[in-house]
């Protein structure tokens, strides 16, 4: 690794020559962490060459060697944990122990699950599907491919992003983020202290409109994979269009958390409170829509506004420390009109609904917020908010319930809680989302499939369903009966 600057391009840094510099902010302070200088539209440029070059070889290579290469990314990973989870606290406000605990060791394991999966790139037939050919299916990778992530995990996404791409044999040129680029650029320091060969992994820290466009647009690129929200993904693949490239999409969430009568309370209430705020609540999955069942329904308000009012809020460099900051100023000022435009429209804060004063008015924080009485059709319940706010409302029978969570025009998660296996059985069959938790909300694995439907997206982030989406199949037919003259050539030729 040489040279000085926070684009990652062909194994080493280099300044960007937009000429232009970012500040990257802590969220908990306002101070500067970092000057990032800003990538040109020729840098991406040169970072999509560079991955051109280097997907020959890296395509080429056995995936035993790829996994071997994957294996020391984990190791060099790990070597650094710490300096990984104090970089991501700095400049997303996430509390040391969600970094500590979730970000980094929830990254490491998705390159190790990686390094399992570049083994398993086989194609599903061999044999002879008519007399006289012999069919073999390859999975190849697709080459190239330029990958968009937003702020909210910003080594989680880019680990999603990268590793499935690079296990599959196709290079990559990755955007983070403009306010929180610094642990992607550290994830592709790592990956040329692990051995993976100059030019497979770049980063690129520019600005959406002018190094994202680049990307998407640039003819050198064969597929783009963007997690963000879901208008940003409405012009990814209007732009990707042009080029006819594959487009996987991770968009936005509005989760319904549906509470049967027969749910445990207590397991309820927790799951409510540290669904909603886990991360700020700036979590794709986040529990944001509570809706209850009559009967538990005031036990249920009652036990989440006074776990609420318990939640710490402060430093994120304090272990003791439950919600930081939001990730800016422009986040929290977002969040804060979103409350104040649901107080407008008549419904009642329970709990929180501010900007904290004292110590905390210099950072970008808000109060963990408890809405009620909203309408079901008002933006509060309608529209992905991306902060600290939990929204209840009641239902009676569970048909309504059930077309309650579905009334959304996302589709990324959900939770059911009930004791009652019939009904677990039916939530997780008719909600539409791409997951459903029965009785808990927020855990993932590597080995599970992450991603929406409907406008939360499509393709799937982790798990053997992601590394398949980075390959693309190839058939190969083998004419193997030896004779010069095909019965299929009458088609042509008659009874010559
Ligand atoms: P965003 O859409 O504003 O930005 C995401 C990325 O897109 C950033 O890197 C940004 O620079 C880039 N970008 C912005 N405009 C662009 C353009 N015109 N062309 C190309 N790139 C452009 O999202 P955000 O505010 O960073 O992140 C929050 C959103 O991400 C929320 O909607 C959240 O639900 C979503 N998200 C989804 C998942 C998932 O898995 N479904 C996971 C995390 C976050």
């Amino acid at each position: 690794m040489s040279g000085q600057g926070h684009q990652y391009i062909d194994g080493r840094h280099r300044p960007g020559t937009s000429g232009e510099s970012h500040e990257v902010l802590n969220p908990a302070t306002g101070e500067i962490v970092a000057h990032v200088d800003v990538a040109s539209a020729s840098d991406v440029h040169d970072a999509v060459v560079a991955a051109g070059r280097a997907h020959s070889e890296w395509s080429g290579a056995t995936p035993g060697d790829r996994a071997t290469a994957l294996i020391a990314l984990a190791a060099a990973m790990s070597d650094r944990a710490e300096e990984y989870a104090q970089v991501e606290t700095a400049q997303a406000g996430k509390p040391i122990k969600l970094t500590r605990e979730f970000d980094v060791p929830g990254a490491i394991d998705n390159v190790s699950f990686y390094s399992g999966a570049a083994r398993n790139l086989e194609g599903r037939a061999s044999g002879e599907y008519d007399s006289s050919h012999t069919s073999i299916v390859r999975r190849e990778s697709v080459g190239v491919v330029g990958s968009i992530a937003p702020w909210n995990y910003p080594l989680q996404m880019a680990v999603w992003k990268v590793l499935p791409a690079i296990a599959a044999g196709n290079t990559i040129v990755l955007k983070p983020a403009e306010i929180t680029p610094l642990t992607s650029v550290m994830l592709a320091e790592d990956c040329t202290r692990a051995g993976i060969p100059d030019g497979v992994v770049n980063v690129i820290c520019g600005r959406g409109r002018v190094a994202g466009e680049a990307l998407l647009a640039h003819p050198g690129v064969r597929m783009v994979s963007f997690t963000g929200s879901t208008p940003v993904g409405q012009r990814v693949m209007e732009i990707a269009a042009q080029t006819v490239k594959r487009v996987h999409l991770e968009l936005g969430g509005k989760a319904p958390f549906l509470v049967f009568d027969d749910a445990d309370l207590e397991a309820a209430i927790h799951g409510a409170v540290a669904g909603a705020l886990i991360n700020s609540g700036q979590d794709c999955t986040a529990a944001t829509r509570a809706y209850i069942q009559r009967p538990l329904y005031d036990a249920f308000v009652s036990g989440v506004a006074d776990l609420m009012a318990a939640v710490r809020l402060g430093d994120p460099t304090d272990p003791s420390t439950d919600q930081g900051p939001l990730v800016s100023r422009v986040q929290q000022a977002s969040v804060a009109g979103y409350i104040d435009r649901a107080r407008a429209a008549g419904a009642r804060v329970l709990v929180g609904g501010r900007a904290p004063g004292g110590d905390l008015a210099a950072g970008a924080y808000y109060e963990p917020t408890l809405v009620v009485d909203a309408a079901q059709d008002s933006e509060i319940v309608q529209q992905e908010l991306f902060g600290p706010v939990l929204v209840a409302l009641p239902f009676d029978s569970d048909d309504e319930g059930l077309r309650l969570a579905n009334d959304s025009p996302f589709g990324l998660a959900a939770s059911a809680w009930t004791r009652d296996v019939l009904r677990s059985m039916r939530a997780s069959r008719e909600i539409a989302a791409g997951c459903v938790w029965i009785n808990d909300h927020i855990p993932i694995v590597s080995e599970m499939p992450h991603g929406g439907f409907k406008a939360s997206g499509f393709g799937k982030d982790m798990s053997q369903y992601s590394f398949d989406e980075y390959t693309q199949i190839k058939h190969v037919s083998i004419e193997i009966s030896g004779v010069a003259r095909k019965d299929w050539h009458r088609t042509i030729f008659g009874d010559r």
